[in-house]
């Protein structure tokens, strides 16, 4: 299976893009909610992470207190690093189970932070969704009324814009006209970016196809 890595900044659209590309019927897997199920009530991996950051982590009905472990990992290199070595081998086999199930052309992973935990090895092709810092930061205050330094922080714990874009094999240009435009008119014109951006992923989808069919896959 040929496999794309989707990615980009906090609010950057890769939901957005994912769902479009749902719509042409391309399966999409998302690691964040691989993630999610892996840590749920009752799973070995949370035995394994309480074992690692003892009960702080978690909360009185035996689920993870989540705002917990992300003050601790955000404020520790340290404890990233054990966290990720607890988690990331268990992500990889979760998604290789999924994508081994699956029948089609090609599918999309949504890997949020692919560079920052070195995912790319996992994928055939590196999809970014860019936009410029300032939209991402309108687009997520918006969104989860955050405040403006929350959200900076999270983006700086993140790879730098340039650094991304660099890396990408391709790249979906989400960029703030859209985001002003419709953040100005709301709903009325809520249709205005996706469209633009269905045009960029259809190109993307017709390449991919090809790709895949050249490999063999
Ligand atoms: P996160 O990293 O937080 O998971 P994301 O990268 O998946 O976010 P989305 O959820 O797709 O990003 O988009 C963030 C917000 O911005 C959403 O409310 C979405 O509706 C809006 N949005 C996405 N693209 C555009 C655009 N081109 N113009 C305006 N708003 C947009």
């Amino acid at each position: 299976m040929f496999k794309v890595g989707l990615t980009g900044g906090i609010g950057s659209g890769k939901t957005t893009v994912a769902t479009i590309f749902a719509g042409l019927g391309v399966p999409v897997i998302d690691a964040d909610q691989v993630a999610h199920a892996l840590v749920a009530k009752g799973q070995p991996a949370l035995l394994v992470i309480q074992q690692a950051f003892g009960s702080r982590v978690m909360l009185a009905d035996g689920s993870l207190n989540r705002r917990a472990l992300s003050d601790i990992i955000f404020a520790d290199a340290e404890q990233k690093k054990c966290l990720e070595a607890i988690l990331h081998p268990l992500i990889i086999d979760h998604l290789q189970q999924q994508v081994a199930a699956l029948a089609a052309d090609y599918c999309i992973l949504a890997i949020p932070l692919l560079f920052e935990t070195h995912m790319t090895h996992f994928v055939d092709r590196v999809l970014v969704v860019d936009c410029s810092v300032a939209c991402q930061v309108s687009r997520v205050m918006a969104r989860d009324h955050y405040s403006r330094e929350k959200i900076q922080t999270i983006i700086n714990s993140q790879i730098s814009r340039v650094e991304r874009r660099a890396k990408a094999d391709d790249l979906i240009d989400n960029s703030s006209m859209d985001c002003d435009a419709v953040l100005l008119l709301n709903a009325v014109h809520s249709n205005i970016p996706h469209k633009l951006l269905a045009e960029q992923v259809k190109t993307l989808h017709n390449l991919y196809c090809s790709l895949s069919r050249s490999q063999g896959r």
